[in-house]
């Protein structure tokens, strides 16, 4: 029955997966801490003007990987695509744009429809910063570097490179704009449809094109640089500078364009070889424009998103949960004692398995398969005496324990003591 099976492009994490994915999200969560960063949970679905007005109607996530429908109370809504727009959004209807600076981290899954393949899915997951209310170029610097450095937490950040750009201002953008339409213009019969239609209407796009065609002819257009005013060269060099003092290591990328219409100055990826095509794992940039087009004060911001799901397969073992405890009880008259000494210690903090059923072989083979650090065993003849054995499961050893001392033998065992 295909109903049993999830909906293509989004898939089921089982605990190992979630253990992986709780890595990186916390990582990520304790190094945002480090830079003052406090998190925000916005709703998973907004009305689908939030993001058609602010991603631009001519991105690839508004012409065609928004999930979008008419509710029952004939509202469009949509699931959202990426975290900066609700966050801007609740910046202006929870007044947040009234005490700046803010800075924010949030987690939590994104919905796009999009081809699925290694790396790619419709629902994924993301991490992500916005800093609103700083418009100096110490900010893109800063959010940068804490990109940079929850990488290194991760362990990753020796097989990943940072690529970095500018857009430039507005007056920039529109001299790029012109030379860009000049040069792509002269190649317009043998851009791909998609990108044809965008040569007029936001020819930036196209330099972001995944079309192996578009590609090469990108690969000759004019870089922006060129373009810049004198402002926007300074803020870039700026940026530049304060990546170096950071110690953080960057390639510029001059035709390095963002996805999204909001982005200025600031654009930057960070990207890996160890994934195939799907290579970007982190990405972010500065949007000055994105919560006046809302409809809010003009209010700077920049920040990033990190693809979890991309990371969780770059990332080695997550740190181990701390190992259980198993308690077995042997024959029924233990069993009520077991209980009682579990809860015992599950209220105190240990965590326990206790076994259900089964011989004391199936029982010890179950302790095994969790990974127990321990197992205290409760047979008529301890009841009796008032004990428990407890056997370290690592070296085999076996102790008589009176049960009111069967906690701190425990504890001793479990961190890391004979
Ligand atoms: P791409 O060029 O790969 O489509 P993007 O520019 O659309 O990426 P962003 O919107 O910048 O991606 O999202 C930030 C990060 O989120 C990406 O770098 C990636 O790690 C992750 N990501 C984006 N889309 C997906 C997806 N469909 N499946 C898994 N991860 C994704
Ligand atoms: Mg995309």
């Amino acid at each position: 029955m295909a109903a049993l099976q999830p909906v293509r492009g989004t898939r089921d994490l089982l605990p190992e997966e979630c253990l992986r994915h709780r890595h990186v999200r916390e990582s990520a969560q304790r190094v945002a801490a480090l830079y003052g960063y406090q998190e925000i949970a916005t709703p998973i679905f907004e009305f689908s003007e939030v993001f058609v007005r602010t991603l631009g109607d001519t991105s690839d996530i508004v012409t065609k990987e928004m999930y979008t429908f008419t509710d029952r109370g004939g509202e469009s809504v949509t699931l959202r695509p990426e975290g900066t727009a609700g966050v801007a959004r609740a910046a202006i209807s929870e007044g947040l744009v009234h005490a700046l600076p803010v800075k924010l981290f949030y987690a939590g899954p994104m919905f796009r429809y999009e081809r699925p393949q290694k790396g790619r899915m419709r629902q994924f997951h993301q991490v992500g910063v916005e800093l609103l209310g700083v418009a100096e170029p110490l900010a893109d610097v800063e959010v940068v570097a804490m990109a940079a450095q929850v990488l290194e937490a991760l362990g990753v950040l020796a097989h990943i490179t940072l690529e970095l750009n500018t857009l430039g201002d507005g007056e920039s953008r529109r001299a790029y704009r012109e030379a860009l339409v000049a040069y792509l213009g002269r190649y317009r019969d043998d851009l791909s449809e998609e990108s044809r239609a965008r040569l007029d209407r936001n020819p930036l796009r196209i330099l972001d094109s995944k079309d192996e065609g578009d590609r090469r002819i990108v690969a000759g257009a004019p870089p922006i640089d060129r373009f810049l005013t004198p402002a926007a060269a300074g803020f870039f060099a700026a940026v530049c500078a304060g990546l170096a003092t950071a110690g953080v290591a960057h390639r510029v990328s001059p035709r390095l364009v963002r996805g999204l219409d909001y982005y200025c100055h600031t654009a930057f990826e960070f990207t890996t070889q160890a994934l195939g095509a799907q290579g970007t794992v982190l990405a972010g940039g500065r949007y000055d424009g994105l919560i006046e087009a809302m409809g809010g004060p003009a209010v700077p911001g920049v920040g990033w998103a990190m693809g979890i799901d991309r990371l969780a397969m770059l990332v080695g073992e997550p740190p181990a949960p701390d190992r259980p405890v198993a308690v077995i009880p042997i024959g029924t008259a233990a069993e009520v004692e077991a209980l009682r000494l579990a809860q015992g210690l599950r209220r105190d903090g240990l965590p326990v398995d206790l076994g259900y059923r089964g011989s004391l072989k199936r029982r010890l083979a179950r302790a095994d398969k969790v990974n127990a650090r321990a197992a205290v065993l409760l047979g008529e003849d301890e009841l009796k005496r008032g004990i428990a054995t407890v056997r370290d499961l690592d070296s085999g050893a076996q102790a008589q324990v009176p049960l009111a001392e069967v906690e701190a033998h425990l504890r001793r065992l479990v961190q890391g003591g004979p």
